[in-house]
Order: C-alpha cells, then sequence, then structure tokens
C-alpha cells in the first residue's frame, strides 16, 4: 500500500495519481479535514472535491509522529488513542511553516504569523473591523492581507522589506506569466488603496499587555502606527522532520513554493510512488517551470540583513523556554545553546526558534529527533519495541 503524509495540494495530488494508477493509497492527515495550508475549511475546493469523490480513505485527525523506515512503519496519534501503519511506498507531503524572526515585542499578545491569522480567521475568528498592519516578506503577505479584508479588517499598510529595486524585475516577470500575473492583478484589485510599502520592516511591537502599537523602519524613517493585531512572515520553512527521521539529513532535497507546484510535485511523487516513471518524467517540463519561479521568489524575498540585528539581549528568542538572546552570547551552535540554556527544548522542539537562529547565527538546525511532534506518553508506550531502537 501507499501511503501519504498530508493532504494539502501535494498530497491530495499525489494520492489521486497513484490512485489513478491503480494502487491501494491511504492519507493520513493531522487536521480534520482534506486541504491542507491553502484550502483548509474550503469543502467546495476542486482538488478537495476530487479526493473526497475518489474514495481514497484519509485518516483524519491523526499525526505521525514516529517512523521506522527498517521495517516501514508509521506510528499515529489519534484523538482516542494510537495506531501503527505500515506502507510499501510512502510519500511525504507535510508542506510547510512560517519562518519567525524575534523583534522586541513579537510576543505580545495580537502579534501573529500573517498565514497563522488567516487560519484562525479561516476558522472563525473575527477580525471585521480591527486595525491590522501586515509585514514580513513575500507574496503571502499579499494573500493574507486580501483574505483579512474580505472578512471586513482594516489593513492599514503591508510593510515588505524587499526594497523596490528587487520587486520591479520580479513584476516585469511576472508578465510572462499569464497566470500569475492573473492572480496579482486580482490581489491589487482586492488590496487597492491599501498602502504597500517596500524597504519596511518591524522595528518593535508595543503595547500594555496587549499589542498596541507598531514601530515600523518606513524606507529609512522611524514611524509608530497603531493597530489592533500585527500579522507577520518572514516566508516558508519546509517541514522535513519525517523526511529526516526516515530518509536521513544528506539525502534530503526540500523546497517550498505555491499550491501549483505543491500540486505538481504531489502529482509527479504519486505517479513515481505507483512505479509508473514515463508519467512521472512527462511532468518534468511544467515541474522545472514551476521550480524556476519559486526560486525566482526566493531570491526576490532573501531576508535583508537590518533583520538579524533588530532583537536585543532581552528579547525572547526561545518563547517555549522563555530564553532570552543575551542568554545565547557565547554559545557556537544549537546544540551547545540547548544544553546550556534549554533554547529549543519546548514543546515546539525548535521548529520556531531553529530557523530564526539559523538566520541570525547561521546555525544548522540539528534538533531534529523522534518523536516528531509532541506525543502523548500512552502513545509512545503503544508504539512497538522495534520503532524505539
Ligand atoms: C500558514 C500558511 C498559510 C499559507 N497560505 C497560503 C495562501 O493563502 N496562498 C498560497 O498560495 N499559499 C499559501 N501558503 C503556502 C502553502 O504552503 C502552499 O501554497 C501549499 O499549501 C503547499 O501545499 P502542501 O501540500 O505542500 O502543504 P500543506 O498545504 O501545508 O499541507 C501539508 C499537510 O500535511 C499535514 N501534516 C504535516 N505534518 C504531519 C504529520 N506529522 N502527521 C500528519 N499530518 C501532517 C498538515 O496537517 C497539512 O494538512 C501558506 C503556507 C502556510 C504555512
Amino acid at each position: 500500500m501507499i501511503v501519504v503524509v498530508g493532504a494539502g495540494p501535494a498530497g491530495i495530488a499525489a494520492a489521486l495519481a497513484a490512485n489513478e494508477c491503480g494502487r491501494a493509497v491511504t492519507v493520513i492527515d493531522e487536521n480534520p479535514a482534506p486541504g491542507g495550508q491553502i484550502w483548509r475549511g474550503d469543502a467546495d475546493q476542486r482538488w478537495v472535491v476530487r479526493f473526497r469523490n475518489s474514495g481514497i480513505p484519509l485518516l483524519a485527525g491523526a499525526r505521525v509522529v514516529w517512523g521506522d523506515p527498517v521495517s516501514r512503519t508509521l506510528l499515529l496519534e489519534l484523538p482516542d488513542g494510537a495506531r501503527q501503519i505500515e506502507y510499501e511506498t510512502l510519500v511525504i507531503a507535510t508542506g510547510s511553516r512560517e519562518r519567525f524572526l524575534p523583534f522586541p515585542g513579537w510576543t505580545l499578545p495580537g502579534v501573529f504569523g500573517a498565514g497563522g491569522l488567516q487560519a484562525l480567521a479561516k476558522s472563525g475568528l473575527p477580525v471585521q473591523g480591527k486595525n491590522i498592519i501586515v509585514a514580513g516578506t513575500g507574496p503571502l503577505l499579499l494573500a493574507v492581507a486580501a483574505y483579512l479584508r474580505g472578512k471586513g479588517a482594516n489593513i492599514r499598510l503591508i510593510a515588505e522589506q524587499t526594497p523596490a529595486a528587487s520587486l520591479w524585475p520580479f513584476g516585469w516577470n511576472l508578465a510572462k506569466r499569464p497566470a500569475k500575473s492573473l492572480q496579482g492583478l486580482r490581489l491589487a484589485w482586492d488590496l487597492a488603496g491599501v498602502p504597500y510599502v517596500p524597504a519596511s520592516w518591524v522595528v518593535s511591537a508595543n503595547g500594555e499587555g496587549r499589542l498596541q502599537s507598531v514601530v515600523l523602519n518606513r524606507r529609512g524613517t522611524v514611524v509608530t502606527e497603531e493597530c489592533d493585531y500585527l500579522a507577520i512572515g518572514f516566508g516558508l520553512q519546509p517541514s522535513t522532520e519525517l523526511a529526516t527521521l526516515l530518509v536521513g539529513p544528506d539525502t534530503l532535497v526540500a523546497a517550498t513554493g505555491d499550491a501549483e507546484l505543491a500540486l505538481l510535485e504531489g502529482r509527479a511523487a504519486g505517479y513515481r510512488a505507483a512505479g509508473n516513471v514515463p508519467k512521472a518524467a512527462a511532468m518534468d517540463p511544467d515541474l522545472r517551470r514551476a521550480r524556476a519561479f519559486a526560486d525566482e521568489l526566493d531570491k526576490t524575498f532573501a531576508l535583508r540583513d537590518e533583520l538579524r540585528h533588530l532583537a536585543d539581549a532581552d528579547t525572547i528568542v526561545c518563547r517555549c523556554e522563555d530564553v532570552p538572546l543575551g542568554r545565547l552570547e557565547g554559545k557556537d551552535s544549537f546544540r551547545d545553546a540547548k544544553l546550556h540554556t534549554r533554547c529549543g527544548m519546548g514543546p515546539c522542539q525548535g521548529r520556531i526558534c531553529g530557523p530564526a537562529l539559523n538566520f541570525l547565527f547561521g546555525w544548522p538546525d540539528t534538533s531534529q529527533r523522534p518523536p516528531i511532534l509532541p506525543a502523548r506518553i500512552g502513545t509512545l508506550l503503544a508504539e512497538d519495541q522495534g520503532l524505539r531502537e
């Protein structure tokens, strides 16, 4: 049986492709419904509908916490217990998460990850009438701002750290891709009147007990803007924990991109998993085009050096263990920081501070070990001896 972990665009496309080749497939996702980050809660999305109509079994609300590549077994935690599942071939489509960088005040209530605030709004958080500043980098900021505005939020401004000189050539290149240009135009229409300010970034977030204002470096001028929420994101970080556990850190090639790339990558992986190499290979030209666009995005929205110097000695870096930046002085690796300060040893296991420290100090994130997600003791006890060793 082919097991696909992740029911986002990539996992859905992989499962449908393998199913089309006549193979038995099961999909696992920790969310209650298929769709992943982008189609969360959108039961009418056409790929979600295709997946539902395919009859492919989905183990929803099941998170993979451990795996053993020798016995080809995964350990799942379900709301009501634990379960092991065997696979012949595994497709890992676990997506990505947002990258956060520390700055004074970033742990105040009211400061959200951009995609996180969007996900909360999709799940019912009311944002109508809220004054929101969207900041960080990349096209996700535009998608989030447009979504929140559509829900009645007042988007005060979008602060994009990339300078205009880098955005213009990207914009021209977009014109060569009609589908992307159309998406861009739609976003521009949805955001008409909202200031989009390049070369600008958040310096600090301030407020008594919760966010009240944000200090921005706005093209070299420091300004204070009042707001209810700050939605901030510095790009995406691939979720490679399961792949690292099962395949190894040296053999990974991880990429992040948009839903189009995820669908293509997923479909090609599904054909390969089903042994249909010619169908997978036929997708190479489309994949090359989509990956080239993802590379262009990475280059255009590369993080500027100033963002490495926003946090001061008192700024919390590891928010699970309350470790401020000052306590990392003299440490020379993530492991050193862990051993001496507990940085990265809380419930998120370095998912937030690992990528931040990689950007701040160039430390490789070597924190990945099983269980890859927080798990109940009962789940770990239920696993078989073979998995534990
Ligand atoms: C917060 C956020 C918001 C985003 N919003 C947009 C947007 O508005 N527009 C856009 O174009 N792109 C958006 N993106 C980018 C988005 O990642 C891609 O467009 C697309 O969703 C990628 O598809 P995917 O299938 O690779 O990953 P995802 O859609 O992330 O799907 C991965 C799935 O794997 C599941 N999973 C992960 N680990 C496990 C595990 N251990 N056990 C079980 N299940 C697991 C997750 O629950 C998830 O459903 C967003 C990304 C993030 C992180």
